[in-house]
């Protein structure tokens, strides 16, 4: 089978093509580079997302976050639901973890801002 899609790795966008055949992907075209057959190889084996929004603040201020690294697409869902029920006092450091192990992905919530 095979599996067709754009790159994200970078603004060029090349079109991908990834020849699968149960569940492992035999060979990427279509790509300017490696990290492009990094990327089709890792969204058809596991693919995932590095989450960005805000966390909302004690004192009603939004501090931007993301998470560290990125999290398996079907953790995004539980990832972003905790971030909102979650809040934190300022002040926050760029940087400064605000959550860690984010629904148990092993990876950590990160202030991309300082917030006073
Ligand atoms: S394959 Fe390489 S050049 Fe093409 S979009 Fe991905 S990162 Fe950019």
């Amino acid at each position: 089978m095979i599996k067709e899609l754009t790159c994200i790795c970078c603004p060029m966008g090349c079109s991908l093509k990834a020849e699968v055949e149960n569940d492992e992907v035999i060979s990427v075209s279509g790509n300017n580079c490696i990290r492009g057959e990094n990327y089709a190889k890792s969204e058809i084996i596991a693919p995932v997302r590095t989450v960005t929004t805000t966390i909302m603040s004690d004192s009603g201020i939004p501090v931007p976050v993301k998470t560290k690294d990125p999290v398996a697409k079907g953790k995004i869902f539980e990832t972003v639901s905790q971030i909102k029920e979650t809040s934190v006092h300022l002040p926050i450091k760029m940087g400064e973890i605000v959550i860690k192990n984010v629904a148990d992905t092993g990876v950590d919530i990160v202030a991309t801002r300082s917030v006073k």
